[in-house]
């Protein structure tokens, strides 16, 4: 028997080489690769005669091999097989197939799954002997993401023996089990609420305990402070929703609590002014403040932009490599640092560290008085194994180190959560919400093109680029912005893949399309437009290049990969264009939208996509009709059927692989059942799980 902890070298059917690949992507144990659930499943029950085979539709039949051969054409292994059922015979053939012959014994009853082609053959068909629980036919037959560099068929047969084989005493394994190998659709949805539920009971628990912990914690720097300091840099006026926020946000900061809230706003609502106003305070106070940003490009763009809001804090950019400067002594400067110190500024004045995650391991460094997490889909989990001093982690690389001071924590989310779910899940968490837009933001126009409109809606976008009679967006910058993102930086040759758009294809007929040609407006010298390609594998240097030249005005059409998807603020972009638009989930649909209008110009995006899916289809007809994040995730659940079971880890809305923010329902039962378990329960997902590359929690 084997258990949650076997490990997975010891398992059937997983030899040195395999388990090298699963150990290299964190699979280390049976409850590992146990949690690696089918994406999908191939509906492979229904069982036909031959008689009644059809052409082209992936058929299962029960058969008697009659007779195997192998031969080669054109040095390509080939097989053929007759099978015959008491209504008549099929062939099949496999190519390249050299074990197949060795495999299959003439005589014996087979179960067969494939596709009948028009010469009435059946090629690659699946194949399996005939017995009581076949795994890979005549069943939902379960399949996985090709994120393991596996066979279906064989992970297929490793999951079967291990689910068999496994000594199981609660529901939850049988519900995962039911996920892998399904009795019936109805399972399917039966065992993914069972996990829903016990997901959102872990995170309960979870809150709990730091709350339980967080009530004791005294440490932090108050932030003594009379009224907020707005400076006049800032060159607009605060919605109230965030002059509410910030107020919540600095009455947090005058205790020896630490704070630990989460700013929650949709796209474009206006986040990172509020955090900056909140830094400038605790700066002002003598203390430094760490700003976590999820990407390098994210974290370069804050950098600019509270910059220019906030002139009078000194600034520190930094990025992976560097180094933090000594406290004392010679103070080099390494050169991955950058900084906006003019001399002005006393050396041991405080400052706002921006960066990606490598703000963390500095930490005991900078002792921040005040940690801002941006972009974060997950709530309270983080902080606790990176910035937090909590528990016994004392060989965390977080402020544990520095023993004195536990930092505020400011969290931002742009997660289409309700009010009143997000605090019954996160009782540790207070929670301030930006639900209003800035004033006079137009809602972007949100258009599906249909291919043979593609041309024209080119003409329309140089037209709307050159056209200088419309007011400029922004007074230093008066050029406007096209983004036209892809899902692929490279082409594609695999099969599932192709068609599929990809950057350097984009970026070659963008330059082509756009820049060769003249435009219709002769008046106006810009009648060459000028394109940029951003992606996350250029050079980083190549990467600021293209950054720098977008702040100044100087590209015209950038085309890109999802990299601007998070967070990034370009006030000049007014048109994004989205190539295979079915292949992103509504989240990032959202996030992507969110780029554009963002200094109160009228914003478009157009869509594009080659699906002829009729659920893609709808799941674009409703976002073009909708701009809310909230609302969007409530069709994004209506829409998830039996079919893709991650349906919010692929959609992207949150850090809930089976549950739903937008679920009222599970999410009040999960409370109430919550409320009847025994403090000894033990939540059967760690949270962080596994794959995290966040430390595990101490307890
Ligand atoms: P998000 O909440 O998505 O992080 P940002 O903080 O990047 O949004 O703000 C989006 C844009 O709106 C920025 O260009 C910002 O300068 C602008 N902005 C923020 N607050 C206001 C406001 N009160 N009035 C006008 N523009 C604002
Ligand atoms: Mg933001």
């Amino acid at each position: 028997m084997y258990s949650l902890n076997t490990p997975l070298e010891t398992i059937k059917g997983i030899g040195p080489k395999l388990f090298e690949k699963l150990s290299k992507q964190g699979f280390l144990k049976l409850k590992d690769l146990l949690l690696f659930l089918p994406l999908r499943y191939s509906d492979r029950s229904e069982i036909v005669k031959i008689s009644n085979l059809e052409q082209d539709k992936l058929i299962t039949f029960k058969a008697q091999l009659k007779s195997i051969s192998g031969f080669y054409k054109n040095r390509r292994r080939m097989d053929t097989a007759v099978m015959e059922d008491d209504t008549g015979k099929v062939k099949l053939m496999w190519f390249n197939n050299k074990f197949i012959s060795k495999s299959l014994i003439v005589g014996k009853t087979y179960m067969i799954s494939g596709k009948l082609n028009n010469r009435d053959t059946i090629t690659q068909p699946t194949i399996e002997l005939d017995k009581a629980d076949t795994i890979h036919t005549g069943r939902l037959v379960p399949l996985y993401s090709s994120t393991i560099d596996i066979q279906q068929g064989s992970l297929r047969r490793i999951l079967r023996n291990i689910t068999t084989q496994l000594e199981n005493n609660s529901k939850i394994i049988d519900a995962i089990v039911q996920l892998h190998f399904p009795d019936s659709e109805e399972s399917i949805i039966t065992a993914r609420e069972q996990l829903a539920l016990e997901e959102l009971l872990s995170l309960i628990k979870t809150s709990e305990k730091i709350k339980e912990h967080w009530k004791h914690l005294k440490s932090a720097e108050a932030i003594s402070l009379s009224e907020p300091q707005i400076p006049n840099t800032i060159p607009f006026k605060l919605t109230s929703a965030q002059q509410r926020s910030v107020k919540e946000i600095l009455s947090d900061l005058q205790s020896f609590i630490p704070m630990n809230r989460v700013l929650i706003g949709d796209v474009g609502s206006g986040k990172t002014v509020v955090a900056g106003i909140a830094a400038q305070q605790v700066i002002n106070c003598g203390h430094s403040v760490a700003f976590v940003a999820p990407t390098k490009i994210l974290a370069t763009q804050h950098y600019e932009t509270l910059q220019k809001l906030f002139p009078k804090i000194e600034l520190v950019l930094l990025t992976g490599k560097s180094k933090l400067v000594k406290k004392s002594g010679s103070r080099q400067k390494s050169e991955k640092w950058q900084s906006t110190n003019k001399k002005t500024n006393p050396p041991d004045a405080s400052k706002l560290y921006i960066g990606t995650h490598a703000v963390i391991n500095k930490l005991d460094k900078i002792k921040p008085g005040l940690i801002i997490y941006d972009e974060q889909h997950r709530f309270g989990v983080k902080q606790r194994s990176t910035g937090g001093n909590i528990g016994n982690d004392s060989n965390s690389s977080g402020i544990a180190a520095t023993k004195t001071l536990t930092p505020h924590t400011l969290t931002m989310s742009a997660t289409p959560i309700p009010r009143s779910l997000m605090l019954t899940i996160f009782s540790h968490l207070k929670v301030s919400f930006i639900d209003e837009m800035p004033a006079g933001r137009k809602i972007t126009k949100t258009w599906i093109v249909p291919e043979e409109k593609r041309e024209a809606s080119y003409e329309w976008i140089k037209k709307e680029l050159v056209d200088e009679s419309s007011e400029p967006v922004d007074s230093s910058n008066p050029s406007k912005l096209a983004l036209i993102v892809c899902p692929f930086i490279d082409p594609s040759n695999h099969e599932a893949f192709e068609n599929i758009a990809s950057t350097k294809e984009t970026y070659e007929k963008t330059k082509k399309y756009f820049s060769n040609k003249k435009t219709m407006s002769t008046s106006t010298n810009k009648s060459k437009l000028k394109i940029g390609l951003l992606h996350g594998r250029m050079k980083k240097e190549e990467q600021n290049k293209i950054i720098n030249k977008l702040y100044q005005g100087k590209i015209d059409i950038l085309v890109t990969t999802p990299i601007v998807e998070v967070g990034v603020d370009l006030p000049t972009a007014s048109i994004i264009v989205i190539q295979s638009a079915d292949r992103f989930g509504m989240a990032s649909l959202h996030q992507l939208r969110g780029r554009v209008g963002r200094a109160g110009q009228q914003g478009y995006c157009l869509l594009f996509s080659e699906s002829n899916s009729s659920l893609a289809k709808k799941r674009l007809k409703q976002f073009s009709q909708e701009n809310n994040g909230l609302k969007l995730a409530e069709l994004d659940l209506k829409n998830r059927g039996s079919g893709d079971i991650f349906g919010t880890t692929q959609s992207g809305f949150s850090q809930l692989k089976f549950a739903s923010w937008t679920n009222l329902e599970l999410i009040t039962k999960a409370k109430q059942t919550y409320e009847t378990l025994p403090k000894s329960w033990k939540p059967f997902f760690d949270i962080p799980n596994a794959k995290d590359k966040t430390k595990p929690l101490a307890n």
